[in-house]
């Protein structure tokens, strides 16, 4: 009898071993305790990295992320193991045996012990270097684009508002009118052409904070004063109380201007029940100080609220009162609260008024990475 060809053994692996051999991402593995990792192919075959045991440690892995990126990402992962959450992600640079740079999405999954403490991590890396290279070159034209038309559109504005002033002669009230509009609009064209420029300089991290020592309390009442004729005009006080505690504080000026400025053009806007007062508080604590901006105004519905932070959106009782707003405004605020390590919130009851919250620390010594 002839030996007949054995059959070929049935693949024994686990799904989670075929996977990691089947995918182009990186998996890890890492064991927490003994700070060793393991690695699938990718890591030498994608990173360039040959296959020895120096580079299954987490101190080889840390020494590899950018050094700009290494402290953000220590402190994110600290956090992320002394809390409750299992998943964690972030964006960063890390670096292939080229000597060249990648931008990787890591995304994280830790297994906890009976005790809470984090043991083990499992993940992966994404490669996003196109994906990253690719929204940069459109952020730049977008900040371009955005830069060119603010020079054309202030000529068009200026004329506007000479010819609105009679500076070339009175004009007949049948000119006057479409030429207030025209006017009106090229205003709307210039603030919306201006927050999708800071926008596109914030998401390409082009702006950082410029901390100098400023007196909050000062600055707040500029800003008031600048909103002085839309207040008289809509019959609406303002009511500010100074706090002694943030005359001089660090934080970038500018900044914060701006985005207090947003909160109150809203504030005026949505207030549509006049006479009216807007209150403006500070709050100081230990390490931060909060200031807050309080109107009676239309408020924002419940099922709006988790959207209003979002580019672009506008809850549909904002829509019904006022069309000119770009639903750009609190996205800004946010991206700007962030660059000044800061954070923004609101409480809100629809028909009764809103109140935005701005807490800062007391200074802010970093920009947004
Ligand atoms: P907009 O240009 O529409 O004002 P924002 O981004 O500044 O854009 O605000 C987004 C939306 O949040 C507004 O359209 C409105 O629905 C809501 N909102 C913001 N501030 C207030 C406020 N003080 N009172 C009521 N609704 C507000």
């Amino acid at each position: 009898m002839t030996d007949r060809p054995k059959k070929q053994p049935v693949a024994t692996a686990s799904p989670f071993e075929l996977v990691v051999k089947a995918t182009n991402d990186v998996i890890y593995d890492l064991d927490i305790e003994l700070g060793k990792v393991s690695w699938n192919e990718p890591l030498y075959s994608h990173y360039g990295y040959p296959k020895t045991a120096a580079i299954n440690t987490v101190e080889w892995w840390t020494s590899h992320i950018h050094p700009e990126d290494a402290l953000r990402i220590e402190n994110e992962i600290t956090t992320w193991l002394e809390g409750d959450l299992s998943i964690w992600e972030a964006k960063y640079r890390f670096l292939k045996a080229n000597g060249q740079y990648n931008y990787i999405r890591d995304r994280g999954y830790v297994i906890r012990d009976g005790a809470g403490k984090a043991v083990r991590i499992i993940g992966s890396f994404l490669d996003i270097t196109k994906q990253h290279e690719l929204d940069r070159a459109k952020d730049e034209f977008i900040s371009l684009v955005s830069h060119q038309l603010r020079t054309p559109l202030t000529v068009v504005r200026t004329y506007g508002e000479m010819l609105d002033m009679g500076t070339f002669g009175k004009l007949p009230q049948k000119q006057a009118v479409p030429v207030k509009k025209m006017t009106d609009a090229s205003i709307r064209l210039i603030e919306l052409v201006s927050d999708i420029l800071s926008i596109s300089r914030l998401e390409m991290n082009a702006i950082v904070a410029r901390p100098a020592i400023t007196d909050v309390n000062q600055l707040i009442s500029e800003q008031i004063d600048q909103l002085r004729p839309i207040l008289s005009d809509k019959k609406i006080t303002i009511s500010f109380t100074p706090q002694s505690l943030v005359s001089s504080v660090a934080i970038d000026p500018e900044l914060v201007a701006q985005i207090i400025h947003n909160f109150l053009t809203n504030s005026i806007r949505y207030t549509v029940n006049q006479p009216a007062t807007i209150k403006i508080m500070i709050t100081p604590t230990k390490d931060n100080f909060t200031i807050s901006i309080t109107d009676n105004g239309i408020g924002i519905p419940e099922n709006a609220q988790e959207h209003v932070f979002q580019r672009f959106y506008r809850a549909n009782n904002a829509e019904n009162i006022e069309n000119h707003g770009t639903g750009l405004g609190l996205y800004l605020v946010k991206l700007l609260a962030e660059s000044c390590r800061g954070r923004v919130w609101f409480t809100s009851v629809e028909s009764k008024g809103s109140t935005f919250y701005l807490e800062l620390p007391y200074s802010t010594t970093l920009g947004r990475k």
